[in-house]
């Protein structure tokens, strides 16, 4: 890449800074409508991929035309007649090149009478067949050519744009074309010849020219493979660093384990831990006991044990005198981590507390004041208050619930000042191709298996037609002291016209009075007092309430195993995720479980995904089975925007479809960085250099540049 130039814009001379304003063919106007499509410099516009590729045979002499054979050719318009008395009608040239005749017909070509005239140079490109014993193209594409042009073929194959007003694609194949001429003066390669030869990929310079003008289909492919194992790498080796940095720009806080240290912290588990669980406690405890600090996220589909690990986490630290921290999205999910981890640690002398936002005052203060003294062993929060002005004393385990809900951004600024380790838990099982990606700096542990005994979950999208039924259903299990959650897309109902979504405060009212009345059903929702909240959780754990009419608060977080039906309303409003993550809440317990969903659907498009989202969970219980089919149904753009993780867009990689090129990317950017941390090394020059451009500070790289 050249430096910008700061004399003037020599139309000559072009150069990533060029501003495309000073291209050949662009004047403001168009330059405008450039700035529109994110296009500013000569550089973007070499990032402007075609969305498609066209290819046209070479032309051939008329006399060489084979029947069944592709073919283009070039000749002049000796007649044309238009018969519309045929059916269908038609549209019939006779095209003559210096070695001999041939018909041309379009079916249905009325329109073209008013474009070809005799006399005209025209190129065709089509399926030759026989017709009568003569050659003929049928429907070919067409263009009408300046006889003397040098390259007629070009203007109808090859790249095809993304067009926008005045820009159509033709325009945009002549702008970029000087552009094209330089491409090896623009753009260096950052790769050595063993790298290039170990991938099979094509040099940078020949990629960027194939994709824009690829000679054939083979070369259009190289040049594909290559640019997205670019955008692949450049993100992988960002990822890289990161990692790399967060381990080994501070030291870890020092953890130490050993027998009597895991003994007393396992007394406190009523059971035994699953294999899953083990290897995870294997996998922190080695983490954390390491010289640098544990960047970890935990995966586990809801109620696979993962508080229990992360417990055990926290013991670990408070064992080696440090303080923990847990936070949460919500303060309701807060408060039942709190709740849990009380019931685990009930009679021990580990000093723990939970943080709400009702607090306040000289309290407040106080329990401020307690932290960071060190008198707490272990804090629990939601995030907003735990990052807001909470001082530790000697803060050792970080532990972030639900990570995703708050986004990545958090993390690092969490993460900055820190030395502790960190743990991220997520109960959203995360799909391979986004563990890569957006959580690709941090180290990975998944918990697939639940602990043993737990019932089968039966789910059952419900016809609006058996509501009675299904009522009648649910008060069986309830009088089998059974209980059961109804989750609403609402709290209440509002004026909107498409107002047809059930509300949790209507259907509270219609459920306890008409549907139970002898029976106790309470209401529950994010906008009541924390207390109040806290109080129905609980009376609900007890057993106190029979049935719980929600909205997605309880999405996460509670465990109540007696609750065995889990009733959605509006189901095609929620998304995939959510649902599965709803219907974790029931069969925690030994018994069958029933996850019944109701759903308005109609034979619309929307729809379409809807009720595949729906048979999809009726298909399988297994989260990142789900994840990835959700993934895939979205698209990843609808899920995550790289961009909003700190990662450059991707512009022709895609990672659900990629996704092998995205492993091997990974793997060498990955080794790469281990060879060479700081990418300091001669071979790697042009490789930090394109990548501080893409990057910019948001990795933290130019301070290594
Ligand atoms: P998660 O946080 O992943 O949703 P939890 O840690 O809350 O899951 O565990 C869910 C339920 O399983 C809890 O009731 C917990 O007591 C129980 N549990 C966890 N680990 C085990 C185990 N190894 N054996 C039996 N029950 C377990
Ligand atoms: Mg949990």
């Amino acid at each position: 890449m050249s430096e910008i130039d700061n004399d003037t814009y020599n139309r000559g001379a072009i150069e990533f800074s060029t501003p495309v304003q000073f291209l050949k063919g662009v004047g403001p106007a168009r330059a405008e409508v450039f700035a529109g499509l994110g296009v500013h410099t000569a550089e973007n516009l070499l990032d402007y991929f075609p969305r498609d590729w066209v290819f046209v045979p070479p032309p051939v002499k008329i006399v060489q035309l084979k029947a069944g054979e592709e073919a283009t050719v070039i000749g002049l318009v000796e007649s044309t007649d238009y018969q519309s008395f045929r059916r269908p009608p038609l549209f019939e040239v006779m095209l003559a090149d210096d070695t001999d005749v041939c018909r041309i017909v379009w079916f249905h070509g009325g329109y073209l009478r008013n474009q070809i005239q005799p006399g005209q140079a025209i190129l065709a490109s089509g399926k030759v067949n026989l017709y009568k014993h003569q050659l003929q193209l049928t429907n070919p594409k067409f263009i009408i050519v300046d006889k003397d042009s040098p390259n007629p073929g070009e203007a109808i194959s090859g790249a095809v744009y993304p067009a926008a007003a005045s820009l159509t694609s033709a325009r945009i194949k002549q702008i970029i074309r000087p552009v094209l001429e330089k491409i090896d003066t623009l753009v260096c390669e950052i790769y050595d010849k063993s790298f290039l030869k170990k991938n099979g990929l094509v040099s940078r310079m020949d990629a960027y020219r194939w994709i824009h003008q690829p000679p054939d289909e083979e070369k259009l492919a190289q040049a594909k493979r290559r640019l997205k194992y670019d955008e692949f790498f450049l993100m992988q080796l960002g990822l890289a660093l990161r990692r790399y940095r967060n381990r080994h720009c501070c030291g870890s806080v020092k953890i130490r384990t050993g027998e009597e240290i895991d003994r007393r912290i396992r007394k406190r588990f009523p059971f035994l831990l699953t294999e899953d669980q083990e290897s995870v406690i294997k996998e922190i405890t080695a983490d954390m006991c390491g010289d640098e600090p544990m960047n970890r996220l935990l995966q586990g589909d809801v109620g696979s044990g993962k508080t229990v690990v992360a417990l055990y986490a926290a013991l670990l630290a408070v064992a080696n005198k440090k303080q923990a921290t847990i936070m949460a999205p919500t303060e309701i999910l807060a408060s039942q981590h709190f709740l849990s981890i009380e019931r685990y640690l009930k009679d021990s002398d580990v000093k723990r507390l939970l943080i709400t936002g009702g607090l306040s005052g000289k309290k407040r203060k106080e329990v401020l004041e307690q932290i960071k003294s060190g008198q707490i062993d272990i804090v629990v929060g939601t995030v907003a208050l735990l990052q807001k002005d909470i001082e530790f004393e000697r803060l050792g385990l970080v532990i972030i619930d639900e990570q995703h809900k708050f986004g990545v951004e958090q993390r690092w600024q969490l993460r900055k000042e820190a030395s502790p380790h960190c743990l991220v838990m997520t109960a959203t099982p995360i799909p391979r191709t986004l563990a890569m990606t957006v959580f690709g700096d941090l180290d990975v542990s998944v918990i697939r298996h639940c602990p043993p005994g737990r019932g089968e979950v039966i789910t059952r999208l419900v016809d609006a037609a058996d509501r009675p039924k299904a009522y009648e259903f649910i008060r069986q299990r309830l009088v089998a002291k059974r209980q059961a959650y109804f989750v609403y897309p609402r709290i209440t109902a509002d004026a909107s016209p498409s107002a047809e979504l059930a509300a949790a405060t209507d259907e509270w009212k219609r459920l306890s009075k008409k549907i139970f009345p002898e029976f106790s059903v309470e209401l529950l929702h994010g906008q009541m007092p924390l207390e109040k909240k806290q109080k129905i959780m609980t009376d609900f754990r007890k057993g106190k309430i029979d049935v719980l009419v929600s909205t997605v608060v309880i999405e996460v977080g509670i465990d109540v195993p007696n609750a065995t039906i889990m009733v959605i309303e509006n189901a095609e409003r929620f998304g995939l995720a959510q649902l599965h993550q709803l219907r974790g809440r029931i069969g925690r317990g030994q018994a069958k479980s029933y996850c019944l969903l109701f759903a308005a659907l109609d034979k619309s498009g929307d729809n379409e995904t809807a009720s595949s989202r729906l048979d999809c969970l009726n298909r399988t219980n297994d989260g990142f089975e789900i994840a990835e089919f959700d993934l895939r149904l979205r698209g990843p753009g609808e899920i995550f925007s790289t961009r909003q993780h700190g990662l450059p867009d991707l512009k022709i990689a895609n990672i659900i479809d990629d996704y092998e090129l995205l492993v091997l990317a990974r793997r060498d950017a990955f080794a790469m960085v281990e060879t060479d941390p700081m990418l300091v090394k001669a071979e790697h020059k042009n490789i930090r250099r394109v990548l501080v451009a893409r990057f910019g500070d948001s990795l933290g790289l130019v301070d290594i540049a």
